[in-house]
């Protein structure tokens, strides 16, 4: 991206508060004329009191001009303190409002991705998350830069220059020839810095990432007493970042060494030659000094130079990233057809679907599939056979490659997918809770429910006891429940949601045997006349239902009821006897018998 397109990328931005920057404009601007003040009285005083002290004329006479310059310098001190409270207050006004935009955009559009988008390399929390953060962070740095600095510090430099020029051409020239050598090594300075700050953000991202993967997995790496592995993994990650700032440092340090050395040799410069046209006659004694101060004029905003094009080369470099997660847009953005019926019959059927990971895993191989309205359909096959992977394209989280998916006759992608969604129940083997109350979370499903409903979801999930027992009831944190609580939460959202198709994910693989019996019982409940589709490995759950897919390899293997895939005598079979062997089916039978 270049700076022009940026510049215009920000410009949409910046218009709804363009009055803003045109008034914090305005005060920079009045500041960087008074910046010239101190100069200008300078000389007058020096000048003046030379002249009455050559006249031989003591403090009596030299009092008006006291008093002039002390109301002069003090009128302007108090001028400057409320231009800059002015400026300084409508800058940073304009950067809150836009970073707050910004942020508010890129979150806006990053919730109407589709699931892909976030399994995409590169696209992992985060990288994301420091690509955001950063993204805003330099590109509102670079507002203050564009609209706010850049005009008065040049404004302040020229003046400052033709204020030199009108007193005398050659100190002028001296500050002028002094400027582009300045320039040119602020130019080299952030040119060397620009490779190694790309770097730097890199080595960042990666180092937010690790961050979070150990907090994610930290009961884990507990458990393997691993912290030191862990603790080395992001020492690696921190050396390179902090020998990346070590060397961006010791390349500032001496370009800034450079450049003060060259400032010096331009006031020494000056010194020499004010000095002489002051012993030549001229100029005044006073002169002296008012160039030396405006020469200071001319190199104090060359010398925010290097800072503002560092900035550029940031927001290059996060602006790139920042966009990029904005412009996904069309390509990312889920696709939502219009249709819309009233009432859903909760047909699926699978045609010939293959289906790919977008990190390139095929998981999915020419599926055909009925998953039959009103009925329960079970999904069975070892980890990674691709269930999920069925319920993820059913619930339109991801689009097959090729053949086509339909819902009661109509293809998936004609489907208004937030109305689909509102007629699909998912409850996943883990759950997210969100950080709220019980209630929070299970009016999460239905966010128009009375509290009848919610306790009377909370009833039919096998939960309400267990949450009245606690001191706060239902507004006790929903986070601090136990795992096998949180399931019911989950599955107490999906009564309240009350969806006539319903997917169930391994529910009940995290709770104990008496939650896993009474949720069976709830799930049997509400499992009329709605299409279920449960993926589980409890040999009860299985024989239950009226239509079973074998699948292997993201292939479906057999399918049909429990005793015609049984019959079959292929992966079905093995499941299932491995499943009945591992619960030790005859020595429970001989326990129940009471043998
Ligand atoms: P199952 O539900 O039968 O255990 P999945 O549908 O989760 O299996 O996975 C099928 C295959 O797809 C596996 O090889 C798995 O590694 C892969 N897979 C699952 N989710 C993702 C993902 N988000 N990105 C890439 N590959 C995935």
């Amino acid at each position: 991206m270049s700076v022009i397109e940026i510049f215009k990328r920000i410009s949409v931005y910046v218009k709804p508060y363009k009055w803003l920057v045109f008034a914090t404009l305005m005060l920079t601007l009045i500041g960087s004329f008074m910046a010239q003040v101190n100069a200008i009285v300078l000389n007058y005083t020096v000048d003046s009191i030379n002249a009455l002290v050559t006249a031989g004329k003591g403090l009596a006479e030299g009092l008006d001009i006291l008093i002039l310059i002390s109301s002069v310098l003090l009128g302007k001190e108090l001028m400057i303190i409320l231009v800059q409270f002015g400026q300084k207050f409508f800058g940073q006004k304009l950067k809150i409002c836009i970073s707050q935009d910004l942020a508010q955009e890129v979150i806006e559009r990053v919730l109407t991705y589709r699931l892909a988008f976030f399994t995409k390399s590169g696209n992992e929390p985060g990288k994301l998350q420091t690509r955001i953060d950063r993204g805003v962070e330099s590109l509102t740095r670079i507002v203050q830069n564009f609209f706010i600095d850049i005009l008065p510090l040049f404004c302040s430099a020229i003046l400052a220059l033709v204020l030199m020029f009108k007193q005398n051409v050659y100190v002028g020239t001296v500050a002028l020839v002094i400027v582009p050598i300045y320039f040119y090594i602020t130019y080299l300075q952030a040119h060397k810095l620009k490779g190694w700050r790309t770097q730097h953000k890199d080595f960042r991202e990666a180092k937010s990432h690790g961050i979070m993967t150990i907090l994610e997995s930290i009961t884990v790496i507990k458990s393997f007493n691993r912290e030191q592995i862990e603790g080395k993994k992001q020492l690696e990650l921190q050396k390179n970042i902090t020998e990346n700032q070590l060397k961006t440092r010791q390349t500032s340090f001496f370009f800034e060494g450079v450049k003060t050395f060259v400032e010096q040799i331009g006031v020494v410069l000056i010194i020499i030659l004010t000095a002489f046209l002051v012993l030549n006659g001229d100029m005044t004694i006073g002169a002296i000094m008012y160039h030396i101060m405006l020469f200071g004029n001319v190199t104090s905003p060359t010398r925010q130079l290097h800072r503002i094009y560092d900035d550029f080369n940031d927001a290059l470099i996060y602006a790139n990233g920042f966009f990029e997660i904005l412009d996904a847009g069309t390509e990312e953005t889920e696709k939502s057809g219009k249709h819309r019926p009233e009432k859903i019959r909760g047909e699926f059927e699978l045609r010939h679907v293959d289906f790919t990971y977008p990190n390139g895993t095929k998981a999915l191989h020419d599926i055909n599939m009925k998953i039959e309205s009103g009925k329960i359909t079970a999904l069975v096959g070892l980890s990674g056979a691709g269930k999920s992977t069925i319920i993820n394209l059913l619930d339109k989280f991801y689009e097959q490659d090729c053949g086509d998916v339909l819902l009661d006759g109509v293809s998936l992608k004609d489907w208004d997918t937030q109305y689909l969604r509102d007629n699909i129940g998912l409850v996943l083997q883990k759950n997210h809770i969100f950080d709220g109350t019980i209630e929070e979370n299970i009016r999460y499903g239905n966010v128009d429910a009375t509290d009848e409903e919610v306790m009377e979801a909370a009833k039919k999930a096998f939960l309400y006891d267990q949450v009245v027992a606690l001191p706060n009831g239902f507004k006790s944190k929903a986070t601090e429940l136990s795992g096998g609580q949180q399931q019911r939460v989950a599955i107490a959202r999906m009564f309240i949601k009350n969806p006539p198709i319903i997917f169930l994910d391994e529910p009940t693989a995290s709770l104990d045997a008496i939650a896993t019996e009474q949720i069976k019982n709830s799930i049997d409940a509400i499992k009329q006349n709605r299409t279920v589709i449960i993926i589980s490995h409890s040999l009860s759950q299985i024989i239950d239902s009226e239509m079973i897919y074998s699948l292997e390899k993201g292939r479906v293997m057999e399918h049909g009821t429990h005793e015609e895939c049984y019959a079959k005598n292929g992966v079905y079979r093995r499941i299932f006897d491995a499943s009945a062997r591992s619960l030790n089916i005859e020595k429970i039978a001989k326990t129940q018998m009471g043998v």
